[in-house]
């Protein structure tokens, strides 16, 4: 455990910004490591889209399954011990399958299009899914309007699931675009939690800087926020040394004409964060950043990286929020 700095009202709360994979592992070593109901973890919803007339929450989804420890741990979305009947039914169909949907995920679209269509906030379906899957923490939607992530290719604009799943990641990109975003507002209980002088940190997870953490910052007012919040800001790099641990973060950077390293990492979030933490692979460019920094081996691999990894965040979170912060 980390410490677990209480007040007279319980254990200070802790705020998460996640995308899916990469931020729900470290979401869950958060969890673990934290009293119960002390970690709320906002979840990108740019991913969000509509297919077979369902709407469908890629990161909700992939955060709400790994708290509840039902997630498919190979492929780190999905669920474990899933069936695809309903996949397979639908191949016979003629229908489209470019987006796999296992039996047991299918009944979550279907229960939150229902409820959505029934003009019950996003927010609260998610918060009623994660209660019926018995997570202590909560899981915000960073908004409950809509945004859509496009991304700008070489071959032109692409809602991102073209993108990311039918696609796989090929077009080269030069963009993105958050449609809706500057109309959506940030979730109300973020900005609660933003001015809440108890608020412990804000971690922003290891996800992808681009599609995962921009659409919640573009959020009007968000930045703002954050960058004026009393917690300390601390974000995870999703680069260990010149690579992604998994999907298109490195491939995106090389694209956009950055240097695929930690510093392009701390230049992406400057202006916003007190700490980074880099993994020991990275320990020399340590000098280099222009934030405090802790080195500590970030490769999430087994539920004991998790936690540990979780509790080093905070550990720096502390020492931090006992300083005089964010300088540039
Ligand atoms: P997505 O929405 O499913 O693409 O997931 P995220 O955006 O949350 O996570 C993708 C990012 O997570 C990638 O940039 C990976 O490099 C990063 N990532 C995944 N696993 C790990 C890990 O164990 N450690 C670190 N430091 N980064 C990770």
């Amino acid at each position: 455990m980390s410490g677990q700095p209480q007040t007279g009202g319980g254990p200070r709360p802790v705020l998460a910004l996640s995308g899916g994979i990469g931020g729900s592992k470290l979401a869950l070593g958060l969890a673990r490591v934290l009293s119960p109901g002390a970690l709320t973890v906002v979840a990108n919803t740019g991913d969000d889209f509509e297919h077979l007339g369902l709407h469908i929450s890629p990161d909700i989804d992939t955060v709400t399954y790994t708290l509840a420890g039902v997630q498919n741990p190979e492929t780190g979305w999905g669920r474990a011990d899933e069936t695809w009947s309903f996949m397979t039914a639908l191949h016979e169909l003629g229908a489209e399958t470019w987006f796999q949907l296992g039996d047991r995920d299918l009944a979550v679209h279907v229960e939150r299009t229902r409820r959505l269509r029934a003009g019950v906030p996003l927010s609260e379906i998610t918060a009623d899914i994660g209660r019926s899957f018995g997570i202590a923490s909560r899981i915000l939607p960073m908004t409950d309007r809509r945004v859509r992530t496009r991304v700008i290719t070489q071959d032109g604009p692409l809602d991102f699931q073209r993108y990311f799943v039918e696609q796989r990641c090929a077009p080269a990109v030069t963009g993105f675009v958050f449609d809706g975003a500057p109309e959506a507002k940030p979730h109300p209980d973020i900005l609660a939690m933003l001015c809440n002088p108890e608020l412990r940190a804000v971690v922003i997870c290891p996800s992808n800087p681009y599609i995962s953490v921009d659409p919640i910052l573009a959020l009007p007012g968000l930045w703002d926020a954050l960058a004026a919040c009393n917690a300390p800001v601390i974000a995870v790099s999703p680069i260990i040394g010149h690579e992604a641990v998994k999907g298109p973060t490195a491939k995106m950077m090389a694209e956009l004409g950055y240097t695929v390293d930690v510093l392009t990492v701390a230049q992406h979030y400057r202006g916003l964060l007190d700490g980074l933490v880099i993994d020991t692979v990275d320990a020399a460019m340590a000098g280099r950043l222009h934030v405090p920094v802790v080195v500590c081996p970030t490769l999430m691999r087994s539920l004991s990286d998790r936690e540990e990894l979780a509790t080093a965040v905070l550990g720096f979170a502390d020492r931090l929020g006992r300083c005089a912060r964010r300088t540039g």
